[in-house]
């Protein structure tokens, strides 16, 4: 393992979004391209906003895009004696101070600051006064005043601040809890993350963490923002342009893959290759190649990803991946033909998972109705005829196979002097009750002789043979 060490800081307020599963797999991949480590911390320090769910969710997501951790999850929350710490040796060190300040003395500056058109800013009224025991206090970061704060971003190159602009960052509260800004440097600094990948709404955050590691004598890791993800009509993706949670896309028939590979792609890119697997993005990945601009978030483009991926999955994986989407209709599949060999006949119809468990119902279930509307057309008693004759012809060879079957369609068609479409037509109506379904032949091989005759007799019986 090298020394480069990542990490993805999610605060647990909701479920894993679209955007912060990139952030995720951007860390995540460089990690495993340098072969370096990836931790996962949990950011819930806002207990009020915290919930076990949104962890659970967030974990969930992870793992199901296949983005495991090598240490962690770390909470924040259990940590606040080690924040406690620091912030005492700041203050021994007089880095930081007790700000006696009241709200209402610092709204009352804060307003005046901007009567008189002046940037709001803690004006550093504590910064020399003595400790006034039993009095409640916050403790602020002593920032420097002159110079500039600034620092090469991996992606937007590089960013300045001016040090006059960044006021005496409050670093505990009241009720001495560690505020974020403190709690993020004082993590990655003892977690020695080497890069930190996040999203560009943390920008503002960066100069003053830097200070924070200056201040604690800490290196100062690389920083790497990564720029939003935008709907169609170029505003902050968000609900309204449809699901945002990486999880609710599972839940839609999406694979893993297909979104592992369109998140990846929306803001990095290699030539113009689009399809990716983890393995070969774990060789290919650099921050570098991240984009500037925001990313559009494309529904289509996700879509065709994911057709992609379900024609060249493996069936039987395939098949475990279809198993919810079935009991979700009320299918148990055991005692019916094999799912793997359902999935194969559906592969390349189906463009989410769910098509392909709604393709999938018919051959589990044969005590579908048909419609006597469309028997009418389809079900003729020519057709009826026919029927009967593959029947009983089928009911004499061993097992079907594409082989089989072909032949003894050939041989009625031979001897009765019919066409192909004149025996498959009725066939289909009679096995699927002329639903939309793959090639008859196929249809037959997966439902197996058995069920294949016993849906003909059916059909037979209903309409008269
Ligand atoms: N917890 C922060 C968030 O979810 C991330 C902080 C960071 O990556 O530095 O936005």
């Amino acid at each position: 393992m090298s020394q480069v060490r990542l990490r993805f800081a999610p605060s647990p307020t909701g479920y894993l979004h679209v955007g912060g599963a990139r952030t995720a797999l951007f860390n995540w991949l460089l990690a495993r391209k340098e072969k370096g480590t990836f931790i996962l911390r949990i950011e819930d320090t806002d207990v009020a906003r915290s919930t076990q769910e949104s962890t659970d969710a967030i974990l969930e997501g992870m793992t199901w895009l296949g983005l495991d951790w090598d240490e962690g999850p770390y909470y924040q929350s259990e940590r606040f004696p080690v924040y406690r710490e620091f912030v005492e040796k700041l203050m021994a060190e007089g880095k930081a101070y007790k700000c006696y300040c009241t709200p209402e003395e610092l709204d009352r500056k804060r307003e005046l600051a901007i009567a008189e058109g002046r940037k709001p800013k803690y004006d550093g009224t504590c910064r020399g006064v003595e400790d006034r025991p039993g009095a409640p206090f916050v403790v602020r970061f002593r920032s420097p005043e002159e110079g500039e704060t600034a620092f090469d971003d991996l992606i937007k190159g590089r960013i300045a601040f001016q040090n006059e602009e960044l006021d005496d960052l409050i670093i505990q509260r009241t009720d001495g809890t560690p505020t974020y800004n403190f709690t993020v440097v004082i993590d990655d600094a003892t977690m020695g993350i080497t890069t930190v990948i996040r999203g560009d709404d943390h920008i503002n955050n960066t100069p003053r963490q830097i200070q924070l590691y200056e201040a604690l004598g800490y290196p100062v890791p690389k920083f790497a923002h990564v720029p939003m993800i935008l709907g169609a009509d170029k505003a902050r993706l968000s609900k309204r342009h449809g699901a945002t949670s990486v999880m609710a896309y599972r839940d839609m028939g999406y694979l893993p893959e297909a979104m592992v590979n369109y998140l990846v792609r929306l803001g990095w890119s290699h030539g113009d290759e689009e399809i990716f697997s983890l393995d070969e993005l774990t060789g290919k990945f650099t921050i570098e190649a991240v984009g500037r601009s925001a990313g559009v978030f494309n529904p289509d483009k996700l879509l065709w990803l994911n057709s992609h991926y379900i024609k060249t999955g493996d069936p039987v994986r395939l098949a475990n991946l279809l198993l919810p989407f079935m009991k979700e209709r009320g299918i148990d599949v055991a005692g019916g033909p094999d799912l793997a060999a359902a999935v194969r006949t559906l592969q390349e119809r189906s463009h989410t998972m769910l098509e392909m468990a709604d393709g999938a119902v018919i051959y589990y279930r044969s005590d579908f109705e048909y419609d006597p509307k469309a028997a009418a057309k389809s079900f003729s008693p020519a057709g009826r005829e026919l029927c009967a004759e593959l029947a009983a012809r089928l009911g004499q060879v061993e097992a079907l196979d594409h082989g089989v079957i072909s032949a003894v369609f050939d041989g009625i068609c031979a001897d009765r002097g019919v066409k192909m479409k004149d025996v498959a037509q009725p066939a289909r109506f009679a096995l699927t009750g002329g639903a939309p379904s793959p090639g008859i032949f196929e249809v037959m091989e997966v439902l197996g002789r058995d069920e294949t005759v016993r849906r003909i007799s059916r059909a037979l019986e209903l309409f008269g043979s």
